[in-house]
């Protein structure tokens, strides 16, 4: 049987992976599904999917209930969630790596890997595509994604500046969703936000480390140079893109279609032409004092990704960590 290659965009929230998977999804032969990891709660809630229809009445993701399950009412999705959470959380990631030290934890973590296996397989039937893209941002997705058989997993690590970050959680924000509309997305404070941008990005490199085929990306070289950044991506992802398949992207501008994602931030709904340009208002607006917290608590890695030109004074880090590479 054919095997699922999956690519997942990870890295702290806020730093880009809505638009990353918008941009992978106008590409033909990938599927992007959005933060994958919520369609258990969306189908219980019935949220909206990224076309508008609520999820159970889209037509792709009744095909894909059909294909992986044969339908979703075969399915307990409370069940389901409640699996889910046994299994895939950030501080579960150790389990995962070692999981017959905890035999307990072992036979849900197969139980919900033999499920995922399916789901997989049934986007990959109903939507035809070579390449499935998942931005759910968390490592512990990619940690357990590894742990299903019958898929190839790739990751993209996307990082942003954990300025930008810092100051866009440090916003309100309100949720698009029909269920929650005018309800506000979560807040941290900028301490909160630097160790959230540490853990998460220390993640990713650990899965580096580990030998997971992974493409670094920045967030603004992304929106930057989006057509050069894109082609890079796909072509590390063994997808060949020719002539037209990044046609969408013209200079600055690019033209998203509806798509098919399960979650992610307002971005996911917006169709038609939409100009890029880099969010950096948190060189204007951040008060200085967030933004000095946040140079000095995210300092090694900040200089490791090359963000060394805004931060604070080189206070001898760098002797310790080389600068990341293009790869
Ligand atoms: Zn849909």
């Amino acid at each position: 049987m054919r095997r699922v290659k999956v690519l997942y965009i990870g890295g702290c929230g806020r730093s880009g992976s809505t638009l990353l998977d918008r941009m992978l999804g106008q590409v033909p032969g990938v599927c992007s599904l959005g933060e994958f990891t919520h369609l258990w709660s969306g189908l219980l809630h019935n949220a909206e999917c990224g076309c508008g229809a609520a999820i159970r009445d889209c037509p792709f993701w009744r095909a894909v209930g059909e294909r992986a399950f044969g339908g979703w009412e075969t399915v307990d999705v409370a069940e389901m969630l409640h699996l889910q959470r046994a299994v895939q959380r950030q501080r579960y990631v150790p389990f995962m790596m070692v999981p017959a030290l905890w035999p307990t934890y072992r036979e849900k973590l197969e139980r919900y890997a033999r499920v995922l296996s399916e789901l997989y397989r049934g986007v990959q039937e109903a939507s035809g595509a070579a390449l499935i893209v998942d931005s759910t941002k968390h490592y512990s997705g990619a940690f357990l994604l590894g742990r299903v058989a019958g898929l190839d997993l790739q990751v993209v690590h996307l990082v942003r500046d954990s300025r930008g970050v810092a100051f866009s959680w440090s916003k309100t924000v309100a949720r698009p969703e029909a269920a929650h509309r005018g309800a506000p997305m979560n807040r941290y404070s900028p301490g909160r936000s630097s160790c959230r941008w540490l853990g998460y990005n220390a993640g990713f490199e650990v899965l580096d480390r580990l030998g997971v085929p992974s493409t670094f990306v920045r967030y603004e070289d992304l929106v930057r140079s989006p057509r050069i950044e894109l082609e890079r991506i796909l072509e590390r992802a063994g997808v060949q893109p020719d002539g037209e398949a990044c046609s969408f992207i013209e200079g600055p501008e690019m033209s998203l279609r509806a798509n098919h994602t399960v979650a992610g931030n307002p971005m996911r709904f917006r169709v038609g032409n939409i100009r890029l340009r880099v969010d950096d208002e948190w060189k204007s607006k951040f008060p200085p004092r967030h933004r000095r917290l946040v140079s000095v608590l995210t300092q090694p890695l900040l200089v490791r990704y090359g963000y060394a030109g805004e931060g604070p004074r080189d206070d001898g880090h760098r002797a310790s960590f080389g600068v990341r590479r293009y790869a």
